[in-house]
């Protein structure tokens, strides 16, 4: 039998793939599910970016790069942090991984030492705390209710904070809520942030596009400029342009950490496929219109799942800012039922009536499920049918 490591044993398999993974499952045994789990745009990915793709075969451009990316796509992301968020940045503080998710892990394991607390919002990205894990250091879960829109506040944060606390990690908007801080929530916590010199802070902007929000896409820097030696910015073009399986991510920040980060990626992965970086200059420097007519069909489909959603008796459903979820509560559906005593039980119940969503457990965020509604209108509608007649059937 083979030991593994304390390491391996202390995390767990990414949960949101283990809903798609079952939804697989039933349906290849022949049942008729629709899967909202999903964490991926179902529109393909822009022609103008594969062409790119196709080039950069023809042309050879085939071999290793840069560990840390291309010259010309540091150039391309280091405009679009310019353009975007008025962010300066030299090549030296830019770093191009296999994924945002590559990008987190590199930091991680970067900057934490056994023991360090990483402070970090439920509901979260289910992947914070296993890599922080990874890397030895201690999730602090700060939890929050649809109440305050899954926002934590100045309070919950200063609260939150010890001497052991290295990281501070932001993600707006959200996944799973789609919910974003305005600029005053982002200032209070900058406030909290400026009292407390040691720590570091990560703005996950993984779905800066996909937002309509009144005041646009802003993050802790747009407010708290004197923030700017201890934040590192992480993004990528899986969202926004489609490409969740290129693996492109990339990360801005204080040139020593960034540094740290490329050496950690230069003895694991080394350099992002070269195509996919090719690619991936061509959506950052390209024309954005595709973005905008994605931003345009997720903004409908959610307006449409969330009155849907608050007409099922039990469930409330928050508004989001952005994204392709929501993160709707049915702790009143759990409650009122002999059958159910958790989400998790609901989430099953939900497949065995046709529909896979997450629970929210998975996210830190028990009561509560994510849906996506990263699928076609039709489908969305024939979903929400599917979870309404088995909420009432209950
Ligand atoms: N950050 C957030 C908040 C995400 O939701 C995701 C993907 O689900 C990522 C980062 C990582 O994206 P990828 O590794 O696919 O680029």
């Amino acid at each position: 039998d083979v030991q593994l490591s304390d390491r391996v044993q202390q995390i767990k398999p990414s949960p949101t793939l283990a809903v798609t993974n079952r939804a697989a499952e039933l349906r290849a045994a022949g049942k008729d599910i629709i899967g909202l789990g999903a964490g991926e745009p179902d529109f393909d990915t822009p022609d103008h970016i594969k062409q790119a793709a196709i080039e950069a075969l023809n042309n050879g451009f085939t071999k290793y790069t840069a560990v840390d990316g291309t010259p010309s796509l540091k150039k391309a992301i280091i405009n679009k942090f310019k353009q975007d968020n008025g962010l300066d940045y030299e090549a030296n503080q830019i770093l191009v991984s296999c994924g945002g998710k590559q990008s987190f892990f590199n930091l991680a394991l970067a900057l934490l030492n056994k023991g360090d607390e990483v402070i970090i919002p439920a509901p979260y990205w289910v992947s914070y705390p296993d890599m922080v894990r990874m890397a030895e250091g201690e999730p602090v879960i700060i939890e929050t209710t649809i109440e305050s829109r899954f926002k934590v506040t100045a309070e919950q944060l200063e609260s939150a904070i010890t001497d052991k606390t290295r990281l501070f990690v932001i993600n707006s908007p959200s996944n799973p809520t789609g919910v974003a801080y305005t600029k005053a929530e982002l200032k209070a916590l900058a406030d909290v942030l400026l009292k407390h010199p040691s720590i570091l802070i990560a703005t996950d902007d993984m779905y800066e596009h996909i937002t309509w929000n009144e005041e646009g896409f802003n993050n802790i820097l747009n407010v708290c400029p004197e923030l700017y030696d201890r934040t590192i910015v992480l993004n990528g073009v899986s969202k926004a342009y489609s490409m969740t399986g290129w693996r492109i991510g990339y990360a801005g920040g204080p040139a020593k950490l960034i540094g740290a980060m490329k050496k950690i990626q230069s003895q694991s992965t080394s350099n992002p496929t070269s195509i996919a970086q090719y690619a991936a200059e061509a959506a950052l420097a390209g024309d954005q219109n595709c973005v905008a007519q994605m931003v345009t069909e997720f903004k409908k489909r959610h307006d449409y799942v969330v009155s849907a959603l608050n007409e099922i008796p039990g469930v409330e459903c928050i508004e989001g800012d952005g994204t392709f979820y929501v993160f709707p509560s049915a702790q009143k559906v759990i409650d009122s039922s002999d059958k159910l005593s958790n989400d998790l039980d609901l989430a099953e119940y939900l497949l065995e009536s046709g529909v896979a969503v997450v629970p929210g457990s998975a996210f830190g965020s028990p009561g509560n499920m994510r849906l996506s509604f990263a699928t076609s209108m039709a489908i969305l509608e024939d979903a929400i049918a599917r979870i309404k007649k088995a909420i009432e059937a209950l």
